[in-house]
């Protein structure tokens, strides 16, 4: 099918939920993709952090296929292989004790919720259920998620949303103190604000807001959907904060592409969700869970430090351009966000588009890049002389 043909028929039969970017994608390599024309896109997006190890990566594949040859799923009623390795994986490298997989980002914090309320539950009883999170927060479109995700865009049209949460702006401990009473269990953040505009949280803000979790027995919950697998240089962000979370929950970037999520708590939340407490279908499918072991294989310390690096050589490009539309260069490792002024980042991101770059946007001000992992520097560069003309054009 062409483009236009593609674009027609999603059109007349699919949910007009997403504002698309003008272009269908039919394939790729790497970090570059390719429409159906054959037209060439660098990637700045990995399918939102998805891709993390980019397309066409043959281990992966061999992986997926001969683990969907085995056993494409089978009940979590069931022990399975795949699942159990991936899940002594991810607690030897993040030092958490145990791990609930599930599907997506929204419900992989749809369980941590249900943690850090049934802890609390268990141990005091009822009327302490409140969860603080920060106002430019997102946590997901579920109806709990939504009403834990702390901008105001996200809270119309789906009411009555989950009661029980509270927003405070990130680095006011003043607001925090005041809003910790004694119905609080838990405190859950991003410790680099994606959709809210790239905004990475201060080290010593963290470090405050946890010791004061630690003080009063409320859970600190650390939603890395999309800091999390590698994507700010470390396998977790938390590790880059010198804090010790109760529970943290990852996805997007997991399995490379297929869809994994899941909730790791510490040994004090290990035993919260008992059998018949929390449960998901499809969760630690073995096909992703056989996906998701060769991402980790793929991003090991020498990996995760080229991501350090990457990012610091995109910063320092972007930096040199001396362009008076950027604003600010914030993010970490490779989640990076550009502040721009005076135009707007969803128009200059459809001219990336129609120059050959995918780039995303984050809040109402920032170009966003979250390119895979991967990226090699050639196609780094290539995207970066995109960027730079589209820019200069302005
Ligand atoms: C994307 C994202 C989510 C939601 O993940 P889904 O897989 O879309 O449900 C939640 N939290 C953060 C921080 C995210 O970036």
């Amino acid at each position: 099918m062409t483009s236009n043909e593609i674009k027609q028929l999603d059109k007349q039969n699919v949910m007009q939920t997403y504002a698309r970017f003008d272009v269908a994608i039919e394939s790729g390599e790497g970090a570059t993709l390719y429409s159906p024309e054959g037209k060439k896109y660098i990637d700045f997006t990995s399918g939102i952090g998805v891709n993390s190890i980019g397309y066409g990566n043959k281990k992966w594949a061999d992986a997926v296929y001969s683990q969907a040859m085995k056993l494409q799923h089978i009940s979590n009623l069931y022990y399975s292989e795949p699942y159990a390795k991936l899940a002594e994986t991810l607690t030897k490298r993040t030092g958490m004790k145990n791990v609930f997989f599930s599907n997506s980002g929204a419900e992989a914090n749809e369980g941590m919720i249900k943690l850090a309320r049934k802890y609390s539950f268990d141990k005091y009883g009822k009327e302490r259920s409140k969860i603080i999170t920060l106002c430019q927060s997102f946590h997901g479109r579920t109806i709990t998620t939504l009403a834990a995700t702390g901008q105001e865009v996200f809270h119309n049209y789906f009411f009555p949303f989950t009661e029980g949460f509270k927003h405070v702006p990130a680095h006011d401990i003043k607001t925090l103190k005041k809003e910790m009473t004694g119905d609080v269990c838990a405190v859950l953040i991003e410790l680099v604000q994606g959709e809210g505009g790239v905004i990475p949280l201060c080290p010593d803000y963290v470090k405050t807001l946890s010791k004061m979790c630690a003080s009063k027995d409320v859970l600190l919950l650390i939603d890395e959907v999309q800091t999390g697998v590698g994507r700010c240089g470390s396998l977790m962000a938390f590790m880059q904060y010198d804090i010790k979370p109760d529970a943290i929950t990852f996805a997007k970037g997991i399995a490379g592409g297929l869809p994994m999520g899941g909730v790791l708590a510490n040994e004090k939340c290990s035993g919260v969700l008992v059998a018949g407490t929390h449960a998901t279908t499809f969760g630690g499918n073995p096909v992703s869970a056989a996906a998701a072991q060769v991402v980790l294989d793929i991003l090991d310390e020498e990996a995760l430090k080229e991501v350090i690096n990457k990012g610091e050589y995109i910063r320092k490009q972007i930096m040199q351009w001396n362009n008076s539309i950027i604003g600010e260069i914030r993010g970490k490792g490779l989640m990076i966000g550009i502040s721009i002024t005076g135009k707007a980042p969803k128009e200059l991101a459809q001219k990336c588009v129609d120059n050959g770059l995918l780039i995303l946007t984050a809040g109402a001000d920032a170009l966003r890049m979250l390119p895979p992992l991967t990226i090699t520097y050639e196609e780094i560069n290539k995207g970066l002389t995109i960027l730079k003309k589209v820019l200069e054009e302005e």
